[in-house]
């Protein structure tokens, strides 16, 4: 490609409704624009990367026998109100009508959809197991999307899905897929952190996130340097702390606490660490099966210097939602204001939900159900009974990896990828069945493995940039080589162009800078799209070739006769890493 011919709006100035690198960047190569908030154009060079993305996707679910399907952009509603999902998701799913009144959505995510397709067909145990995918454009109406590429509205998706009949069937399938993303982001260039949804001590995952490190990633990953543990806040665990303080025979007694409605007040005023303290905190919990009760006010107890994380808690007590309950719900409930609830005495009609830091704890401190007391040497399971037990704490850095005891660390990360095992959830809501062997009507299991390509795209840039502009992996890089002659005219022009055209016969996507620019201009351009290669062709260098890498800092002088090969040869070099 001539330079000249291509379409390539670079930006000096950094455009100011972008805050991360990858979408400044992608904005300022003039790879990718904004239609709307959420809404982006990959212009040509931003489109050859997002290609090179999608073969590698597309080569690796081939190679593991998945088989491409193109559905519909657009799904019936119908299909979603069959699996229940047309009820349950949120406003993130677009629901509109078309003139025939029928209800459409935007597909967010395609179980539905592929379901829908597959199961009249796919009647007998002996077609089955089958993988499928597509490579398609999905819409999640997010209310505020952000970060470029990163959290788009419209986004590009592979997603698979897959059909067994039995179990061992599935975690094979399951396992082949976890092989080919590894591989499918190694080719990429990026590093990814596995986290497995359930810790390794349960045996077999369910499920697993394919994370990658980011300052404004929308999930925070508890790790272990030691053994390798690694798990979203939302579901992390750590190991159990030691006992606090010594069993007592001392009866619980008042202590006035005037306003002092933090346990920071109370701990200053009384001069005990936050760990002595119980902390209460009332809830609202809805649909929780656990429970068995539509809405139910519930108390969680947990130690004063620790933190409920609510999607353990909301697992735990297998609820549709929960929230901290209103001040005027819990002054009726509690018949006391924030700050003072405790659970000694509490209405019973109110489950006491305690974290297990709780049972740990003795001579506790809680707040006395009474405005301005709170209560010294409560000893749990002797003054108050908890109505479950479970970990519901938030794990933060420092706290203790279950597994090996190292302290755990944090990091923010991004989810480019998962997989899961869905067994029989869509399967079964969606009437799909097979005969086996015998003739007996059975329900398949079900995984589905989604990659989100726009995000991917964007990573590989948040990872792989400097201050000049983006350094692209050679996998997935616009074109390996710019050819930059410091004038595109005479002798220069010729050598340019001959290297130009021997290049492209022997396979090399390669660029030529045949623009009357002046030489700096063409520089911070090509560094600033990242091309790999950089070839300059200048008088005072002829017959020799100045040869540098994007990635490096110094060039190297090949003669012209050798520069087509040196070329070839670093491709080779650079592709697969
Ligand atoms: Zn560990």
């Amino acid at each position: 490609m001539k330079m000249s011919r291509l379409y390539m709006p670079t930006l000096r100035e950094v455009p100011s409704e972008a805050v991360v690198e990858s979408h400044k960047l992608l904005l300022r190569a003039g790879m990718i624009r904004g239609l709307a908030n959420g809404l982006f154009a990959y212009l040509p060079l931003g489109l050859k990367v997002f290609k090179k993305i999608e073969n590698i996707i597309r080569e690796e679910m081939d190679g593991i026998g998945c088989l491409e399907f193109k559905p519909p952009f657009v799904v019936p509603g119908e299909v979603w109100q069959e699996s229940g999902r047309w009820d349950s998701m949120g406003p993130e799913l677009l629901r509109f009508k078309n003139r025939l009144d029928q209800n459409l959505i935007l597909s967010p995510t395609a179980e539905e959809a592929f379901t829908s397709i597959l199961k009249n067909e796919l009647a007998s145990y002996k077609q089955y197991p089958i993988s499928v995918y597509q490579i398609n454009t999905k819409y999640r109406d997010e209310i505020r999307p952000r970060y470029g590429l990163m959290r788009a509205r419209e986004f590009t998706m592979k997603d698979a899905y897959s059909y067994h009949t039995n179990q061992e069937s599935l975690d094979e399938t399951y396992l082949e897929f976890e092989k080919a993303y590894i591989e499918i982001f190694k080719r990429c260039g990026l590093k990814v952190i596995r986290v497995k949804a359930d810790s390794g001590a349960m045996g077999g995952s369910g499920s697993q996130e394919f994370m990658v490190e980011s300052a404004v990633g929308d999930d925070t990953l508890l790790l272990c340097s030691k053994c390798g543990y690694s798990a979203n806040e939302e579901k992390a665990v750590c190991a159990e702390d030691a006992e606090i303080g010594s069993a007592t025979d001392e009866k619980v007694c008042e202590v006035a606490t005037p306003n002092m409605k933090t346990i920071d007040d109370v701990s200053t005023f009384l001069n005990m660490d936050s760990k002595h303290f119980i902390k209460t905190l009332i809830y609202s919990v809805k649909g929780s099966e656990v429970l068995e009760k539509d809405e139910q006010l519930i108390a969680v107890c947990i130690r004063g210097d620790l933190e409920v994380n609510e999607a353990k808690l909301k697992s735990e007590l297998k609820a549709a939602d929960l929230e901290l309950a209103s001040d005027e719900a819990v002054e009726k409930a509690t018949g006391t204001v924030i700050g003072f609830i405790g659970p000694v005495g509490l209405n019973k009609d109110i489950p006491i939900i305690a974290d297990k830091t709780v049972t740990k704890l003795h001579e506790a401190i809680t707040g006395g159900l009474k405005k301005d007391v709170h209560l010294k040497n409560v000893e749990p399971n002797r003054d108050f009974s908890p109505t479950y037990v479970f970990d519901i704490r938030t794990v933060k850095a420092e706290d203790k990896c279950e597994s090996c005891g190292t302290p755990l660390y944090t990091k923010k990360g991004n989810e480019l990828g998962h997989i899961f095992k869905l067994g029989n959830k869509y399967t079964k809501s969606m009437k799909m069945n097979y005969l086996d062997e015998q003739g007996k009507q059975g329900v398949p299991l079900m995984g589905c493995y989604g990659i989100g390509l726009d995000r991917l795209l964007a990573s590989i840039v948040e990872e792989h940039y400097d201050e000049n502009g983006i350094l692209w992996p050679m996998s997935v890089a616009p074109y390996k080589v710019a050819i930059v002659p410091i004038k595109y005219q005479d002798t220069m022009k010729e050598v340019a162009d001959e290297i130009y055209n021997e290049l492209k016969a022997r396979g090399v996507e390669v660029l030529l800078d045949d623009r009357k620019e002046r030489t700096g201009v063409k520089f911070k351009d090509m560094d600033l799209i990242g091309i790999p290669i950089r070839l300059v062709i200048g008088d005072k260098n002829l017959p020799n070739i100045e040869f540098k890498l994007r990635s490096e800092k110094d060039a190297k002088l090949i003669a012209k006769e050798e520069i087509c090969d040196a070329v070839i040869k670093a491709i080779a070099e650079k592709e697969n890493c």
